[in-house]
């Protein structure tokens, strides 16, 4: 402790909500609980089982009424997250297990449950993947809490009855603890685990809490009643800042407070440069509830929902109807705003957990995507029926990715069509004049974008896919993160010439990977002609602000550099000199 209250230090980890805030820090978890294993009579068996089934339904009853705050007070996607906590509870071949170990082990309650769902939540933890890896954290979280019932213990710090405001450090922060935080009280919160798209994150982000997650052993570090600063920015946690520390952190908070002023203040404010040229400014959305960040923060429709997001957070296929209900409450909330509805893309890292594929050396140019979907013919009827129904909305548009080749399209065009002679002669409606587009991920699709532009509406270049196959480097692998170079001139030159041959066919380009939300890369991809970009919903304001300080002109100019520079960090300086120069106040701090 006293070395620990000495001088400053500073942790880094990933930054996860924006935000900077200081003040005493309180350390959780270093009281748990201990689980003592007790030899039981037979006897005392039957009552054992019921005071755990006693303890799940409590738990049950606590889970359902943390939903229904969370819901009431922040939303009902907030809410939802819940649901994976209660299946936990519903899980019967973890419960028959555990009822197994009680009566042929002869143990206590917790020590069986503890035992049992700790193992599950370790293999979990253990797979490459960060869904499941979120499964195990749910399944951690539930388990504490029908551990506290079994032992008749509160909760070690009621976190909505906080004395005074703090910054929460903890190993994991479980949901549904942060979803009771008291946001009066908390000023920040770090973890030493987790990652951006983490249930806890998402909390974060939507309770604009700042957060920093992945700190690895910060919670041993630090101690409670400790003075920090936390940098949800930069993802930064510095204990015992110095005067010159605090002093440089008040200048950031002041610029990022009259920053997201002015963010504020051009929410319902077109995109529209200074020399007016309008763009269009979509969300990317994962799931139906997303809609209210959709109008929250002035997106002006959205051109990627990404659906298999409905696939793989349940453990059976949804039916044409449960998708069809999903679809349409989306374009229904959003109408006339249009919707660009994405065919499954299941594959590369995105598995169903129920489903039973073989693994692949290479999966991201595996069975994936329109792939998977042309073989598993049942599927994609059900699906394209569901959004073919929803589209009787009037503003959906249909979309596919992954296409490498002119086949996969014609292919996915002809079963559009005979679904759409299916729900003629069934009398059911959908849009005659539904558009279809590809996306432009693959440098094949690239070259033959032309063929692929007579064929559809409008094209959708995922820049994430697209860097990683051309440039040949994983996007998911760190070691080389650094060759995953957007501004490489190839990835140049191919966005060109998929705004050249959509231009061409007279059709629209939109960009929809992660290239598209950052304000460094705007000012090229508008010079290279794309129309449209697609974001995540909290970084639509900061692009636009980006838009309505620039000249086309100044765009086509950078774009026209770009074209003929033959070096990825000469195309990114020149990016960041314009971005800088027409927006210094989006990128002071960072
Ligand atoms: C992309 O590849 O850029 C894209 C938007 O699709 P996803 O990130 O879902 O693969
Ligand atoms: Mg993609």
């Amino acid at each position: 402790m006293a070395d620990a209250a000495k001088g400053e230090r500073t942790f880094r980890g990933i930054p996860v909500s924006a935000g900077v805030c200081r003040g005493k820090l309180l350390v959780l978890g270093r009281n748990r609980p201990s689980i003592n294993k007790r030899t039981l009579a037979e006897s005392d068996l039957p009552e054992e089982v019921n005071r755990l089934e006693r303890a799940l339904i409590q738990t049950r009853q606590q889970l359902l009424e943390i939903q229904r705050k969370v819901s009431e007070g922040m939303g009902s996607q907030e809410g939802s997250i819940f649901d994976a906590h209660l299946l936990v509870l519903e899980d019967r071949t973890l419960l028959d297990e555990v009822v197994r170990v009680i009566q042929e082990s002869r143990v206590n309650a917790e020590y069986a449950f503890h035992t049992v769902a700790e193992r599950y939540a370790a293999t979990l933890a253990a797979i490459d993947d960060d869904y499941l890896r979120e499964r195990a954290t749910d399944m951690r979280d539930v388990t504490a809490r029908v551990l506290s019932n079994l032992l008749g213990i509160e909760a070690e710090i009621d976190l909505r009855h906080l004395k005074e405001p703090c910054i929460i450090i903890s190993h994991d922060l479980t949901p549904s603890s942060t979803a009771q935080l008291d946001k009066r009280h908390v000023l920040g919160f770090a973890t030493d685990v987790g990652s951006k798209t983490s249930h806890t994150a998402i909390m974060a982000r939507s309770l604009r809490i700042p957060a920093v997650v992945g700190l690895k052993t910060l919670s041993e570090e630090l101690e409670t009643g400790q003075y920090a600063l936390l940098d949800g920015f930069n993802g930064i946690i510095i204990s015992n800042p110095t005067d010159q520390t605090l002093y440089e952190y008040g200048q950031i908070i002041r610029k990022q407070v009259t920053l997201q002023e002015k963010l504020r203040d051009i929410l319902l404010k077109p995109a529209v440069t200074l020399d007016g040229h309008r763009v269009l400014l979509s969300a990317n959305i994962e799931q139906a509830a997303d809609v209210e960040s959709v109008k929250a923060y002035g997106a002006e429709g959205v051109g990627l929902f990404r659906t298999e997001y409905l696939f793989i957070d349940r453990d059976h296929l949804p039916n044409e109807e449960q998708q069809y209900q999903a679809y349409r409450s989306v374009a229904a909330a959003l109408k006339p705003m249009p919707v660009v509805v994405r065919t499954l893309d299941l594959g590369g890292d995105k598995f169903l957990a129920h489903m039973q594929v073989p693994t692949e050396m290479n999966p991201f140019l595996g069975w994936r995507a329109i792939r998977f979907c042309l073989q598993e013919r049942d599927i994609f009827r059900e699906q394209l029926r569901a959004i073919l129904r929803a589209s009787a909305e009037g503003n959906i548009k249909l979309m596919y990715p992954m296409i490498s080749g002119l086949d996969e399209l014609t292919q996915a065009n002809a079963l559009v069509e005979e679904y759409k002679a299916e729900l003629r002669l069934e009398n059911i409606p959908f849009d005659e004049k539904l558009e279809i587009g590809t996306m432009i991920e693959t440098p094949s699709a690239v070259i033959v974008a032309e063929s692929l532009a007579r064929r559809c509406n409008f094209f959708s270049i995922g820049t994430n896919d697209l860097i990683q196959y051309s440039l040949a480097v994983d996007r998911m692998n760190e070691k080389i993160a650094h060759l995953y170079e957007p501004t490489h001139p190839a990835i140049v030159r191919l966005i060109k010439s998929t705004v050249d041959a959509a231009h061409h066919q007279k059709i629209s380009v939109s960009v929809c990977g992660e290239m598209a939300s950052d304000p460094v890369l705007t000012a090229l991809l508008l010079g290279l002609g794309v129309d449209e970009f697609s974001t995540s919903p909290p970084l639509i304001p900061a692009v636009k602000f980006l838009i309505r300080r620039l000249k086309l002109g100044e765009a086509r100019d950078l774009a026209q550099y770009a074209l003929g520079c033959e070096s990825a960090s000469e195309i990114l300086a020149r990016c960041q000199d314009l971005a800088r120069q027409i927006a210094p106040s989006l990128f002071e701090d960072k």
